[in-house]
């Protein structure tokens, strides 16, 4: 993971995941390929690879991970309202991702989406 130190001057930078302004010295992620820095807080909290994955879908689709309150938000809750809404999903890898994307809104990290999901299938 490539860091990088900010000095105060640069007090605008906001983390490509939670938006909280980056406004001290500090180390920060910055991805190769998307130049979004990371703060110290989401470094510490996910792995590289999932700050790569939440990068790209906030990218893709907007948004930032906790932008929603996560007290109404469950997977089985998603998929009853995804059902009665009767919008077509055309595969599972889409259904994956459309679950994990709206789970990372309501500050549900990757691992704990994975683990969330276990328990339905195991
Ligand atoms: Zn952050």
């Amino acid at each position: 993971m490539k860091s990088i130190v900010i000095n105060k001057s640069h007090n605008t930078l906001k983390c490509g995941i939670c938006r909280s302004n980056i406004t001290r010295n500090e180390l920060i992620y910055q991805s190769k390929v998307l130049y979004i820095p990371v703060c110290q807080n989401c470094i510490n909290r996910f792995t590289k690879d999932d700050v790569e994955l939440m990068l790209n879908l906030f990218i893709a689709y907007g948004g930032y991970f906790g932008q929603f309150d996560s007290s109404q938000f469950s997977i089985l809750n998603y998929l009853k309202n995804l059902k009665e809404s009767g919008l077509k999903i055309q595969n599972t890898e889409a259904l994956n991702i459309s679950l994990l994307y709206q789970s990372i809104l309501h500050g549900i990290s990757p691992q704990e989406y994975l683990e969330e999901l276990a328990e339905f299938v195991i």
